[in-house]
């Protein structure tokens, strides 16, 4: 796929980008290598005062980029200039508490002095995904540069504008020249690209296909790598639950960024006793939703970012129909106005063996199972391959501790949304990838940990 600008609302080419050639890719990196010559030397106090200025520029600035994340991928506009506040608040995070993560760890040993140290390692690729286009980079770029690392972003092809503000905002922060660099290039030279010395590591978040090809590429080249890849995040509702707070936040669980989150509830997993009662007042939400263009204020749901994001999730859809499956609400494209909208959906009574089972369905459609006690709950959130984030529903503290022993996955929020915080680490388990982005455990995957033993 080319680098394009291209309305999901409207399906319109707004503008196209030439990749580097090879001769300008070469002289971004020569300028990341030297840059970070420089770079590793200076203060962390100093990096910290260029971190805020970036928090404040995207404060000033964020209906501005806000527009442009709306424009390349469809998000809802207010939902885009939330996106810009929460990169504001990762930037600050890391600026006020980098020289405490980062500050030397004194060890008693048989030496008369031995400490850890942490040390940047070099430039670190970032391969990024569309449907956070500025809380992906951010999130992994304030801990990188934080620590003295450069950055490079090879972001998704469909959000060039997103890619190059990004960068725009790091150079007017105050960061030298090199120090954060955006490459405008195709996933085709992500492996010549991470075979080259001057790269040290490598972080993607996207699909497990990516991740996979981008880990092979490293392994060769025995290069680190932290995986943010696919989800299909159970949402566990216990007959004991506080099913209004549960149906309302099952409702932007799912249908957050137009359902295109990894850590979207994906499948329901709800109780007999009260699953009538939530698949009713779940379908009564879906109903009330206002589907239209993200540029309004008053918009629920936008289009989806692309016509291949459309076809592969109606079809996931069609398969479970077809097997018998039942969909109280939605199940098809809204065909009647342009660009990538999917009606939200709610599917349900699935027999087995379709790709409800196994599958992750990027867009608005929930999956709705019913259970007949916790032990059902259990084993059918974790039957899949992924382990993301678990979202679990119940006022018993007995079923509480369970619930957080037994689920496998990265994160389990107790009657609460799963969500990230850059007060906490973010990532999976099982082929929703490893390492660990924000928190203290985000900021220590890119450094050298030194030992140091002195007599
Ligand atoms: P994608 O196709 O994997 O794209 C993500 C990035 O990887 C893009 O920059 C893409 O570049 C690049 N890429 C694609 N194929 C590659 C390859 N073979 N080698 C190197 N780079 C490659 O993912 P997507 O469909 O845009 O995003 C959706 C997926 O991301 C979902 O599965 C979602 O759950 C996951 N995701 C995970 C997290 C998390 O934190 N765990 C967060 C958000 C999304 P091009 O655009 O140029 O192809």
């Amino acid at each position: 796929m080319g680098l394009a600008t291209i309305n999901p609302a409207t399906g319109e080419t707004l503008k196209t980008f030439e990749p580097l050639t090879d001769a300008e890719l070469e002289a971004k990196l020569q300028q990341a290598d030297q840059a970070f010559q420089q770079y590793r030397k200076t203060a962390i106090a100093q990096r910290a005062e260029w971190m805020q200025a970036a928090a404040q520029i995207l404060e000033s600035n964020k209906e501005h980029f806000g527009k442009i994340m709306t424009l390349e991928m469809g998000k809802t506009l207010k939902s885009a200039i939330a996106e810009v506040e929460k990169c504001a608040w990762v930037c600050r995070y890391y600026a006020e508490n980098a020289a405490e993560f980062l500050a030397d760890v004194p060890t008693q040993t048989d030496a008369s002095q031995s400490f850890v140290r942490y040390q940047p390692i070099g430039a670190v690729l970032a391969v990024m995904p569309w449907n956070f286009p500025f809380w992906q980079v951010f999130r992994f770029a304030a801990p990188a540069l934080m620590v003295g690392n450069v950055g490079l972003l090879k972001h998704a092809s469909n959000v060039p504008q997103c890619a190059l503000a990004i960068q725009d905002v790091f150079d007017k922060a105050g960061f030298p020249a090199g120090v954060f660099q955006t490459l405008l290039i195709g996933s085709d030279r992500v492996a010549t690209l991470v075979a080259d010395d001057r790269v040290k590591a490598a972080a993607l978040t996207g699909s497990e296909h990516a991740g996979a090809s981008l880990a092979s590429a490293c392994g060769k080249q025995i290069k680190k790598t932290v995986l943010e890849l696919g989800g299909s995040d159970p949402f566990i509702v216990l007959e004991s639950a506080d099913l209004e707070a549960a149906v309302t936040t099952a409702v932007t669980a799912r249908l957050m960024n137009n359902g295109q989150s990894c850590i979207a509830g994906k499948r329901f997993i709800i109780a007999e006793a009260i699953a009538d009662q939530f698949e009713r007042r779940l379908v009564e939400q879906y109903q009330a939703l206002k589907v239209g263009d993200p540029m309004n204020l008053d918009t629920d749901i936008g289009p989806l970012a692309t016509p291949g994001i459309l076809q592969d999730l109606d079809q996931q859809v069609q398969a479970c129909l077809e097997k018998g499956a039942r969909a109280p609400v939605g199940g098809h494209p809204i065909k009647e106005r342009p660009g990538n909208f999917y009606a939200p959906t709610i599917l349900t009574d699935f027999p087995p063996g379709t790709p409800a089972d196994q599958e992750e369905f990027f867009g608005p459609v929930a999956l709705l199972f019913r259970v007949k006690d916790i032990d059902e709950a259990i084993r059918l959130a974790n039957s899949t391959s992924f382990g993301l984030g678990a979202s679990a529903w119940t006022q018993v503290a007995d079923e509480s501790s369970r619930l957080i022993e037994e689920l496998d996955a990265g994160a389990v929020f107790i009657n609460g949304l799963v969500k990230s915080d850059p007060r906490l680490p973010f990532g999976g388990i099982k082929r929703s990838g490893y390492g660990r982005e924000l928190g203290i455990q985000g900021i220590h995957e890119f450094v050298n940990i030194k030992t140091v033993w002195v007599k």
